[in-house]
């Protein structure tokens, strides 16, 4: 691995598992400093260990993405250790699947702020440190069905939809600060997402589908976007749709 990343601090939301655990161990094997945030501080605290283990650098800061004042806190750690925040990588999310008749009003809450609201707020608290930067680098997880139709996950295509356009329209109002923003949607990745679930055999039929396929690994999405963070300051991707190959 380069240094590409020496010096940079990036922030990795949902760190805790999957993608988002993957992910800051990526950037921090590049030279980031990772401030590893997530609701579950124990597995924080050994992706953290593994990654000082390596000569890495990581910050925990346990934070709940739907709750205002850990976002703040959030942020504010990271600029007292760091004094700076050149990557965002909003990542936590859940998929609640359901049939909208059988979601309850809590899932249909909870997957919109987790997925979006949060998501949305973060951003909004990182831009004005990013802009005085004159630089910045913010990476939204939309999905694989943020452009493609799935059934029983009305609420959820919704949220990922809503991902893309609001990655999309902020590019307009922070490119001119030199701030780069960058969808990804991923299909299948074999991750905890699908325990959450609540309905088994709305679980049961998703496991089933997944597993007709070779789903993408974590680290597959840790080196697209590891990839979309090191290029230079003049390329702005602005969205990576990765699937399995055999989920077409
Ligand atoms: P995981 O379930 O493994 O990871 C989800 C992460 O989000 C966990 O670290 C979890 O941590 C965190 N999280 C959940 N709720 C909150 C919250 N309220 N506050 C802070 N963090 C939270 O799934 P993936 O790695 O697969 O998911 C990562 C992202 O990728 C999600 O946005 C997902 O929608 C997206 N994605 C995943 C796909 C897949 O097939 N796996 C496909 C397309 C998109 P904790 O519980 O500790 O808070």
């Amino acid at each position: 691995f380069g240094s590409e990343l020496d010096g940079q601090v990036a922030i990795v939301t949902g760190a805790s598992s999957g993608i988002g655990s993957a992910t800051a161990e990526s950037l921090a094997s590049r030279g980031a400093s990772v401030v590893l945030a997530a609701r579950r501080e124990g597995e924080l605290e050994e992706l953290a260990a593994t990654i000082e283990d390596t000569d890495g650098d990581a910050l925990v800061v346990p934070t709940d993405v739907t709750n205002d004042d850990d976002i703040d806190n959030l942020v504010e750690a990271t600029l007292d250790e760091y004094g700076r925040i050149d990557i965002l990588v909003n990542n936590a999310g859940l998929m609640p699947l359901a049939h909208i008749a059988e979601a309850d009003r809590e899932t249909l809450q909870t997957t919109i702020d987790v997925n979006l609201t949060g998501l949305i707020k973060l951003t909004h608290a990182v831009v004005p440190t990013m802009m005085e930067q004159e630089s910045g680098h913010i990476v939204n997880l939309s999905s694989v069905v943020g452009r493609f139709l799935q059934a029983n996950s009305s609420h959820y295509n919704a949220a990922k939809a809503g991902v893309k356009m609001f990655g999309d329209s902020l590019r307009l109002d922070v490119a001119e600060a030199g701030i780069r923003v960058a969808t990804i949607e991923p299909g299948a990745v074999d991750t905890e997402l699908l325990e959450h679930i609540p309905d088994d055999e709305v679980q049961q039929n998703v496991k089933d589908y997944v597993g007709t396929m070779d789903a993408l690994a974590p680290e597959d999405i840790a080196r697209t976007i590891t990839f979309v963070v090191t290029q230079p300051q003049r390329v702005d991707i602005n969205e990576v749709l990765i699937r399995p190959l055999d989920q077409v």
